[in-house]
């Protein structure tokens, strides 16, 4: 199977198993998901969805946030992984933002990443969900399952992952693969223990046929 024929594969399964992939962070525009994004480093989104609503509450747009005390910021967000570095980040990204971006955040790559506590990573989740560019975040679950499935080959690096990616998966599908790729491997291909058995990727899993097919007949003495 060539790798071209897997990602067709792999698009089929998808579009019809998960046709209204999303992200699961709550959001109402662009300030609140750059917000959640940035929480949500290292620290689940069922978590991040807790604690966000109070902190909008306090700080309903970037003016209020960037005007914000840290103290007062670190108590609405003390139950999130890091929150002694995210207050920091979410203020100082606030303020930026109002200094440097006339209070507008900025829609390409190259300006995101240059705010506190914006990534390569959050800057391509931000431009592909609120603007649909054809940028593919990737996270340890887009890393891990690429790799599995065969979508990647010795790919190193998320931006290694992420240049593969985009190369092989039709541009108006890149925002979607991402969100197919999270789910998946939030759900389904867990990191330590792959539940191949509701997989419904088996047949062309390069992981599944190399190692659980081959471990499993070892087992069977075939
Ligand atoms: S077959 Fe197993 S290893 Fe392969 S994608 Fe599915 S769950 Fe992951």
């Amino acid at each position: 199977m060539t790798r071209k024929e897997r990602y067709k594969e792999v698009i089929e399964y998808f579009t019809k198993a998960m046709p209204e992939a999303e992200t699961e962070l709550n959001f109402e525009n662009t300030y609140q998901l750059l917000v959640a994004v940035i929480l949500s480093a290292q620290c689940t989104d069922k978590r991040v969805n807790m604690t966000t609503p109070a902190l909008f509450q306090k700080y309903p747009n970037l003016d209020r946030l960037s005007k914000a005390e840290y103290d007062d910021v670190f108590d609405l967000i003390k139950s999130i992984s890091f929150p002694g570095n995210k207050s920091r980040h979410l203020i100082g990204m606030a303020q930026m933002v109002m200094e440097k971006f006339g209070g507008t955040i900025p829609m390409t790559v190259e300006e995101l990443v240059q705010l506190p506590g914006v990534g390569r990573k959050t800057a391509n989740v931000i431009t592909s969900v609120i603007d649909n560019q054809p940028n593919m975040a990737v996270d340890t679950h887009v890393f891990r399952v690429s790799a599995r499935i065969g979508l990647t080959v010795n790919a190193k690096t998320p931006l290694a992952t992420e240049q593969q990616l985009v190369s092989f998966v039709p541009t108006d599908l890149v925002y979607k693969f991402h969100h197919w790729l999270i789910l998946h491997g939030r759900y389904t291909c867990l990191a330590r223990k792959p539940k191949c058995t509701e997989c419904g990727l088996t047949q062309i899993c390069k992981y599944y046929n190399k190692t659980i097919k081959a471990e499993g007949m070892k087992s069977q003495g075939v």
